[in-house]
Parts: structure tokens; C-alpha cells; sequence
């Protein structure tokens, strides 16, 4: 079976934007065709019910608390560079940048220590730090490294659940502003910018989940093995055409098993 070229399936670890891109385009073609724009956004948001739900169940099974994660991962990541990519920048560099600039190398962009002594209510303005250019090169795994070196104690501190809380609402955030999407208008370039803040955000939670429930290693390899070809039809890029002709509505969104990951 013919895979294609590129991004290379990973065999050395790829940085964060290839990692986003070589999911993106696993699917884009598919997406792009089949899947409407809001039904799209309803799947972002049921990986964040989803990855909630294993949760409350307290699954306490590595794997599938990874594969929910790189479900959030997957779902963000087509989801971003479909809404937020313009003609100058694609959605995934934009979004790097905003990771950047909102969690830079030097520690938190907030109260410029590292770690972060942030109170939970931190002040509204980030400090003026300057990125770091080693950043645009850093895998999902050195991202995670990185959020535990800033946030790790705040996040222990406050807990497994108030962090997934913080995933639920910065997905909430993306929902809301792309809701212009759904009734057909287009986002302004200003809006597009917070829209790319709020991603940023989302990935930033996923990398902090993955850290504190151990399963950063079980992360990066699901997103190799899973993203590198379509499971249903095992073609790259995916040839399935309408998803919703292969399985249940609630399959789609959830997965037909717990351990399942969908898209
Ligand atoms: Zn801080
Ligand atoms: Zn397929």
C-alpha cells in the first residue's frame, strides 16, 4: 500500500506542527468533502466529552486515557488548520506562534517565573517575553516536558479534574467563536487571531493531561501508528468518504468502545 510521502510517518519524532499536519492530512481531503464545517466542531467537542468521560468513569488504563487524549489531539489539530489557516500562514504555524507567545521557553508569560506562581486568577496581561526560536522545532513530547516544567506544580496542586475542566472550557472557547462558521458567515482576521489563541490553549491542556496521567511515550505512539494510515479504509489520505455512512451518529462521536478513537 502506497503512503504518502509527506510529513514522513514518524520515525524520528516529529516537531509539534508536522505532528499536526500529518494527522491534518490523514483527513483533510475527506473532511474537506464530507464532513460540514459544523459537524466538524461537534466532534472537536465531543473528544473533549469524551476524554470527560473517562474521567468521571476513572478508567485508569494508560492506553486509553492516550487514546482519548490524541482523539482531543486529532480533533484540534484538523480543526484548527481547517478554520484558522490563511493565505499568508497556515493554521498549524499560526497556532505555533500563539504557543509562543503564550508559553514561552523562558516560563509562564504571565508572571514571568519558572515555575509559574501564578494565583489560579492570574492577571489579565502576559508579561513581555520573547520566544524562543528552539520552540518551532520542539515534538509534542518536549511540549509536554515544557508545561510540566512551568505548570506541573500549579497542576498537581490543583488536580487531575480541574485541569480537565480547563480543557473542557478552552474547547468551549474554540466552539464559541467558530460559531460564526455554522451559520455560514466567515471570522473576521482579528477573530481568526483569538481563534488561534484558544487552540493554542487547548493544546497546551492536552500536553499538561498527558504529562500528569503518565502517558506522553503512549500519546506520541498512538498519533505515529493511528494517524499513519486510515483504519477503515487504510488508505493515506483517507478515501472514506461520508463517515457517517460506516457507523452510527454516536459511534462517530464516541467510539463504538471506550478505547476506540474515531478520527
Ligand atoms: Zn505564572
Ligand atoms: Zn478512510
Amino acid at each position: 500500500m502506497e503512503v504518502q510521502a509527506e510529513p514522513e510517518p514518524k520515525g524520528e519524532k516529529m516537531a509539534l506542527v508536522d505532528t499536526m499536519e500529518f494527522v491534518n492530512g490523514l483527513y483533510q481531503k475527506r473532511n474537506d468533502s464530507h464532513l460540514p464545517i459544523a459537524s466538524h466542531i461537534c466532534l472537536f467537542f465531543a473528544s473533549g466529552g469524551f476524554f470527560l468521560r473517562i474521567n468521571r468513569k476513572l478508567i485508569d488504563d494508560p492506553t486509553i486515557r492516550a487514546n482519548a487524549l490524541a482523539s482531543v489531539f486529532a480533533r484540534t489539530s484538523t480543526l484548527a488548520i481547517r478554520t484558522v489557516g490563511s493565505k499568508v500562514l497556515s493554521g498549524s504555524h499560526l497556532i505555533l506562534g500563539k504557543l509562543f507567545q503564550k508559553y514561552p521557553e523562558s516560563g509562564c508569560a504571565y508572571c514571568g517565573n519558572l515555575p509559574c506562581k501564578c494565583e489560579k486568577h492570574r492577571r489579565p496581561e502576559p508579561a513581555n517575553i520573547q520566544a524562543s526560536g528552539v520552540q518551532q522545532f520542539w515534538t509534542l513530547t518536549e511540549w509536554c516536558q515544557h508545561i510540566r516544567r512551568v505548570y506541573g506544580p500549579n497542576n498537581r496542586k490543583n488536580g487531575i479534574e480541574y485541569v480537565t475542566n480547563q480543557l473542557l472550557e478552552e474547547i468551549l472557547e474554540v466552539t464559541m467563536l467558530l460559531e460564526p462558521l455554522i451559520v455560514g458567515e466567515r471570522l473576521e482576521d482579528s477573530e481568526l487571531v483569538m481563534v488561534a489563541a484558544e487552540f493554542a490553549d487547548v493544546f497546551a491542556r492536552i500536553f499538561a493531561l498527558a504529562d500528569m496521567y503518565g502517558v506522553v511515550d503512549f500519546l506520541e505512539d498512538k498519533i505515529d501508528t493511528h494517524y499513519a494510515q486510515c483504519k477503515r479504509c487504510g488508505k493515506r489520505p483517507c478515501e472514506c468518504g461520508s463517515i457517517y455512512g460506516h457507523e452510527d451518529r454516536a459511534n462517530v462521536l464516541f467510539g463504538p468502545r471506550a478505547d476506540s478513537v474515531t478520527i
